[in-house]
This record gives structure tokens, C-alpha cells and sequence, in this order.
């Protein structure tokens, strides 16, 4: 395996907030970077030593990543998968078009989590009108998924009998989608590990995640954010879903822990991931610097979690508080509070809904960590209480 040490280029496609994150991990290692992204205004393009703005499938504009860039990797997972494959005939490439392309849809990512012995929940694939009248009873009510391109909850539609299934299925233009049974959540979790190409796996604690209308919202992790067992079971699971994968770099698996304790997968991302922001400041090491690590093979070291820590997402809905001028939250009050760590995208224009960046709240204790956190929260108009 060859190891690509500081001063050589690292590329990623995509220059969103999870770009920007990579660059500035590298650059702080010492690599240059180069950014492939149609907007000539995103996030990473702007901190970037090289900004190539080309669509993703431009011929020329991979050939041009490829003659920059010394190993290359993704920040989003609706890259085209032939393009990774494109560029991994000249560059190593990681994660691997395969594992994106398993990813980037729902109902191959089932069959993978069900290969690899993980629960997931009942579903049905849904790619026909025959497949549509076999469903069975007893997945409704359910939530209909679109097998591609959904994120944040969109391409999603919660439906309770079959006039409503075969109305959203029809709404969602006949596309193949998968029907899963509405499960009762007790809360939900996910972890993130790192792989190498020489088969090395390290893993980040088990996160819990809160989401508002299909959104993160807040990540709580420190010794008693899950169930030990819960925790336990959820790392294993989400170390196997990337060995059966192969999978080299940065994976998030995202899960459903339900009312009677039992542990369900949801679905993966083959990147950095909201829900792993807290490693920026609680951790020894982030799973930015790790996404580095593997994609340039250097070696992967346990990372440990040293401060106890909440994200809060901030969304653009923050700069609208008082109406529909924009106004910027109080940075200043929320930095005059202890262990809090400001981390914006550098995107100009706030819209609802939008990622703006996030606020890691780190602490000695759990108990200070929540309450600097309601402070926090208080200060920037988010939602109180935080947890639910
Ligand atoms: P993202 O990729 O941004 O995480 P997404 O659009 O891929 O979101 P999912 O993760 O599938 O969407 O679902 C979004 C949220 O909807 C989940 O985090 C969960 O809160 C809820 N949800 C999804 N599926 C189920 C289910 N089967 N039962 C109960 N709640 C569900
Ligand atoms: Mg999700």
C-alpha cells in the first residue's frame, strides 16, 4: 500500500460543509487539497489550495481532479459512483465507487445490512405496481422511501393505509422506493469508524442523536449517552456493515434504538457525518483527520474521547427569528460561555433549513455540558429543552 505523506495533494468531490472540514483536516496535516464542485461559491472550494468548478461528470473536469490531486475522496454520498470509478483508474480512490453505489441506494443498502446479520426494519421494495398490491398489511403504517437521492428526510412520506401508500408511490413519480413499518423509537444512535486499506478499523463512540423534522439537531456523547449493551451491540454491528463492505475511509451507520430496547440500523453514509461533529473538540483525533488518514494510508490510532460533548446544529431558521431580514445569532454570548467551540460553514446566504455550522459544547462532565448547552440554546433561539 502506498502511503502519500504531507506536502502531496488530497482531492474530494463535493466543496459542501463536510468538504471544507476535510481541507481543513488536511491542510492542517500539511497537504495541499483540490476541491471538484460545480458552485464556484461553495464552502470548501473557498479555503481550498485548488477549486475545479465543473459537474461531477465533466470528463475534463475529473481528468483535471485526477492530474492535481494524489488520492481523492467524497464528501457527499449522491456522487456519481462512475465518476469515482473514472478517477480510480488513475488515482486511489476511497471509499471505492462499489461501497457508494450500495449507499447512494436504499434497498441494495437493505440487502447489505440483512448479508451482514443486522436488523433493519420490515420493509418491501417497491418497484412495481405488482410489488405495491403484495405489500403486506402489516408494514402500514409505514414511512414510503424513494431508493435514491433522499436526505434530511426528503423523498420520505409517513403513510398509514394502502389508498395513501399507492397516492405517495404515484407522487413519487412510480420511482423504486421501499416501504418500511413506522417503528416505535425510543431514541436514536449512530457510530462512526474508520477503515484502512490494509483492513485496519478503529471506531468513535456511540453517539446520540436527536432530530427535529427530519434533521439533526443535537449529538450527545459521553459515558452514559447509551446503554453499554446498546453501544456495545451498535459498534459491532457498524464495524461488520464495513468489513462486509471492504470499505476504506470514513463510515457512519446510523440506528434506530427502540421502545423495547431493541437495536435496528436505519442506513449509511460513506463520509464524515453531522452526527460526528462532536469529534472535533471531544475527541483526540477527529473523523475529519481520520477521513485524511485513510485516504492517504497513514496509520488509523484509536481515537479517544477525552471532554464530554453536545453538538447543536444551527440551521438558517436562526437568522429568522424576528422576521424575514436576517439577522446573525449572538456569537459573542454564546462564546463567552464555557467549552464552546463555534464551527460556521462560511455559506453567505442563511435560508431555513439550511446547514450554517454547528456548536460543540465540551466540558468535564455531562452535567455541565447540558447546562452550558440550555444556555447556549437559550442565547440562539433554538428549541428548549434539548433532549426529549
Ligand atoms: P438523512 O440521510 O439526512 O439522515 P434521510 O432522508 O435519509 O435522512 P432517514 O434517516 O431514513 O432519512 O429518516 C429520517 C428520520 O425519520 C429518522 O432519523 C427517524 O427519525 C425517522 N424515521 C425514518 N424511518 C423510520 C421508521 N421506520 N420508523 C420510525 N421513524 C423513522
Ligand atoms: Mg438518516
Amino acid at each position: 500500500m502506498t502511503v502519500i505523506l504531507p506536502g502531496a495533494t488530497l482531492g474530494v468531490m463535493g466543496g459542501g460543509q463536510l468538504g471544507r472540514m476535510f481541507v481543513h483536516a488536511a491542510q492542517q496535516m500539511g497537504y495541499f487539497t483540490a476541491v471538484l464542485d460545480p458552485d464556484a461559491d461553495s464552502p470548501a472550494g473557498r479555503v481550498s489550495h485548488h477549486h475545479i468548478h465543473t459537474d461531477y461528470t465533466d470528463v475534463d473536469g475529473l481528468a483535471r481532479l485526477a492530474g492535481l490531486a494524489d488520492a481523492i475522496t467524497t464528501e457527499f454520498e449522491n456522487v456519481p459512483a462512475p465518476s469515482l470509478e473514472h478517477l480510480a483508474a488513475s488515482r486511489p480512490v476511497s471509499p471505492g465507487g462499489d461501497a457508494v453505489a450500495i449507499a447512494q441506494d436504499r434497498i441494495r443498502e437493505k440487502a447489505h445490512f440483512v448479508r451482514c446479520g443486522v436488523e433493519c426494519a420490515p420493509y418491501a421494495v417497491i418497484e412495481t405496481a405488482a410489488q405495491l398490491a403484495a405489500v403486506p398489511q402489516d408494514l402500514l403504517p409505514g414511512i414510503l422511501k424513494t431508493a435514491r437521492l433522499g436526505y434530511d428526510g426528503k423523498g420520505q412520506r409517513r403513510v398509514a393505509t394502502r389508498g395513501e401508500l399507492e397516492a405517495a408511490w404515484r407522487d413519487a413519480g412510480g420511482v423504486a422506493c421501499v416501504l418500511e413499518k413506522l417503528l416505535p423509537l425510543d431514541f436514536e444512535c449512530s457510530v462512526i469508524v474508520a477503515r484502512g486499506e490494509d483492513g485496519q478499523m478503529v471506531h468513535f463512540p456511540a453517539q446520540r442523536n436527536l432530530h427535529r423534522d427530519g434533521i439533526l439537531a443535537v449529538t450527545e456523547v459521553h459515558a452514559d449517552s447509551l446503554p453499554f449493551s446498546t453501544a456495545r451491540h451498535a459498534i459491532s454491528a457498524a464495524r461488520s456493515i464495513a468489513e462486509g463492505l471492504s470499505y476504506v475511509g470514513v463510515l457512519c451507520v446510523e440506528f434506530f434504538v427502540l421502545a423495547d430496547g431493541r437495536l435496528v440500523v436505519n442506513e449509511m453514509a460513506p463520509r464524515p457525518h453531522n452526527s460526528g461533529h462532536w469529534t472535533m473538540d471531544g475527541c483526540d483525533v477527529s473523523q475529519f483527520e481520520l477521513q485524511v488518514r485513510t485516504l492517504a494510508g497513514l496509520p488509523l490510532n484509536p481515537p479517544r474521547q477525552h471532554s464530554a460533548a453536545i453538538m447543536l446544529n444551527l440551521l438558517g431558521d436562526l437568522w429568522f427569528l424576528d422576521g424575514d431580514t436576517p439577522v446573525p445569532p449572538r456569537w459573542a454570548d454564546v462564546l463567552a460561555l464555557p467549552g464552546t467551540h463555534l464551527h460556521l460553514y462560511g455559506k453567505t446566504e442563511a435560508r431555513r433549513g439550511r446547514k450554517m455550522g454547528h456548536l460543540n459544547i465540551t466540558g468535564e462532565s455531562i452535567e455541565a455540558v447540558r447546562s452550558t448547552a440550555d444556555f447556549a440554546a437559550a442565547v440562539l433561539g433554538l428549541p428548549i429543552p434539548l433532549s426529549e
